[in-house]
């Protein structure tokens, strides 16, 4: 633990605590290049995560959001996964459910491609407004029965214009460094209009920090959340908290949340885990190299023992280890079931993702599966395609 002179993005208290570094690695994770040269020498930069004692949270302290670009060259698009697609409609069917999201107008701050936001509006014949620079309504056409429009933009104070009854933003507070102001400019944007539902979704720090889950530390997620800091943020900024919760097998945190007119106090159990994230944090700055070093070793036993070695799923989890661990030139191929994903280059190793039917055609001995979530459809895909490589989750 190395304290640092600067102030927490999320509760503004002075002095973090830095426990885990990395040098070198890609800025993006979920940019798609073009070829090779553009991939190899795209731009790096050092992280070094830091801890707030006073509220639980954990930063790059030395993130720079210039090096992020969020373009239509951005893909990250996770619906292909039936697993997914799976998770994703149950918890829209119970949104509408638990809320009466029937005939009502949704806002989604950082909609992505907007497969969520196009299935709510679906669903519940809702009316929706998807903001995001990497948005792509074309791709989406002949979806959402007219009733759902795009701005392709950053999300800014003039969004309080838009209609609102339900507003939500999906795994984009990870990528704001300031989550404070963030949060801030929600309430702002929010307003008078006190009925207006607020639902936010992120990566759980528990699960990261538990599992020492160093693949799922990367430059564009600049800002990490326990249930207790997620919460807290969302309280100073005048919201009262309705639902705090894991999901996807405790790899999400998910908040419901009401705008009030002062700051609340903690009432709800799952928010009280400073002391246990304090813990979790010393607990993982201990195992987390040894965990690199034994991937390194394993990877490379597996070449020596003559295995060929695909990684699968070509997103952040799998940027992030190659560069961590840097065994990328130990790997023969990543493969996706993103179509979007294929033929393009990944930013740091350099590697090219290839469609998994590739496998058939470059036969693999050992498959590196990035989200053990997945490990039942991806050996259902490879028993359909007559592939009997052993997978080996991550
Ligand atoms: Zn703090």
């Amino acid at each position: 633990m190395k304290p640092v002179d600067t102030r927490c993005p999320n509760c503004n208290a002075s002095g973090m605590d830095v426990f885990y570094e990395v040098k070198d690695i890609p800025g993006h994770s979920c940019l798609m290049l073009d070829d090779r040269r553009a991939a190899l020498e795209y731009p790096k930069r050092d992280l070094s995560l830091g801890f707030c004692r006073v509220c639980g949270f954990i930063s790059n302290v030395i993130f720079d959001a210039r090096v992020l670009e969020y373009s239509a060259r951005y893909e990250e698009q996770q619906s292909f996964s039936p697993r997914f697609r799976a998770f994703q409609t149950e918890l829209i069917a119970r949104l509408i459910e638990q809320y009466d999201m029937r005939d009502k107008d949704v806002v989604e701050i950082g909609c992505g491609k907007g497969d969520f936001l196009l299935e709510l509006c679906e669903m519940g014949r809702n009316r929706g407004v998807g903001i995001d620079p990497a948005c792509e309504p074309e791709r989406m056409q002949g979806r959402g029965d007219g009733r759902v429009h795009f701005i392709r933009d950053f999300y800014s104070d003039r969004c309080s214009e838009l209609p609102c009854d339900f507003l939500c933003c999906r795994h984009t507070l990870e990528h704001i460094h300031s989550t404070n102001e963030f949060v801030g400019l929600t309430r702002k944007v929010v307003g008078d209009r006190r009925d207006m539902i607020v639902f936010f979704e992120v990566p759980a720090v528990e699960r990261v920090l538990g599992e020492a889950a160093f693949w799922d530390i990367y430059y564009e997620h600049c800002s990490y959340f326990s249930l207790g800091s997620l919460a807290r943020v969302f309280r100073a900024n005048r919201f009262e908290i309705s639902e705090l919760a894991t999901d996807f097998d405790d790899q999400y945190l998910l908040i419901v949340a009401r705008p009030v007119d002062k700051p609340t106090a903690p009432l709800l159990p799952e928010e009280d885990d400073l002391e246990q994230i304090t813990h979790d944090v010393a607990d993982f700055s201990v195992k987390v190299m040894d965990l690199i070093s034994t991937w390194r070793s394993r990877v490379i036993a597996f070449r020596e023992g003559g295995k060929r070695i695909a990684v699968w799923g070509s997103g952040s989890k799998c940027v992030a280890f190659l560069s961590t661990v840097g065994v990328a030139s130990e790997i023969e191929t990543v493969v996706d079931i993103n179509p979007y994903r294929q033929v393009k280059w990944l930013p740091g190793s350099g590697k090219q993702v290839a469609a998994p039917e590739s496998l058939r055609v470059t036969p693999v001995d050992v498959i590196l599966v990035m989200n053990p979530i997945y490990c039942e459809e991806i050996r259902r895909d490879l028993d359909a395609m007559g592939v009997s490589a052993k997978l080996v989750p991550v």
